[in-house]
């Protein structure tokens, strides 16, 4: 664990890791006034696409956690700088929060509902026929299907709602066009995250919840993997995956122990 401790960055994913719903879990907030009194560079990473660094940053603020919007990176920015490395000053259809549309627009990525080279959809509750329509015609006129992440449906109190690979699904059936998805598991993500603190991949750890979207985004960046027992993998799950973390600990606050 020592050699976890001795790396210059850290970029942890958030559901499961440091907090579920609004409940912070333990030893966190211990371990991320570790990492700034040790002047560590870390990035917070998640796949949502609904909230902008500046509210998660509030969000922490709420449970009690002091980290500044420039910690966080979320699959909405990470699209956003994908399709800007793809094609600058394209254009865009975006069904999403505002943080995505806002994540668009400081990468000079501007709305168009006529002739845009992309369709981006990321998770949203505004969500209707209308738009699922129109995202059907422009996809069919040869506009390119994006989605901020794959994840098919996200945990609410209420149970599940469906995520953007849920709602991306039928506007793919109607077209007969698959969308490229940038939130993890594609490392891609896990790569602008290193960028954005200026590390090398050799020089930080990647702290997840998840076998199959955390793990494997970190192994194939070829970072130093370490798997937390506080979220959706059990113990037991990891010998089903033809891969495996290098470390394996019971949460976040382990880590100092
Ligand atoms: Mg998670």
């Amino acid at each position: 664990m020592q050699e976890v401790l001795q790396k210059e960055g850290y970029i942890l994913d958030m559901d499961g890791v440091i907090y579920h719903g609004n409940r912070i879990l333990n030893g966190v907030k211990e371990f991320v006034e570790w990492m700034i009194a040790n002047g560590k560079k870390f990035v917070f990473l998640t796949n949502s696409p609904e909230r902008t660094p500046h509210e998660l940053s509030m969000k922490l603020e709420r449970m009690g956690l002091s980290v500044s919007a420039e910690h966080f990176y979320t699959s909405a920015m990470a699209t956003a700088e994908f399709l800007n490395s793809q094609a600058p000053g394209c254009t865009a259809y975006v069904i999403g929060e505002a943080a995505l549309t806002k994540a668009m627009y400081d990468k000079k990525i501007y709305m168009n509902d006529i002739n845009p080279d992309y369709v981006v959809l990321g998770e949203t509750r505004t969500y209707s026929f209308e738009k699922l329509e129109k995202a059907i015609e422009l996809v069919n006129r040869g506009a390119k299907l994006i989605g901020a992440n794959p994840d098919t449906v996200g945990v609410t109190e209420k149970g599940v709602m469906p995520a953007t690979g849920s709602l991306i699904a039928p506007i793919e059936i109607a077209t007969g066009k698959k969308a490229y998805f940038v939130g993890k598991p594609n490392p891609l993500m896990l790569r602008h995250a290193l960028n954005q603190i200026g590390c090398h991949s050799a020089d930080i750890a990647f702290i997840g919840d998840r076998m199959d979207t955390d793990i494997i985004a970190g192994i194939e960046s070829n970072v130093d993997t370490v798997l937390v027992l506080s979220g959706v993998t059990k113990k037991e799950d990891i010998e089903k995956f033809p891969y495996r973390p290098k470390y394996v600990v019971g949460g976040v606050g382990e880590l100092l122990q």
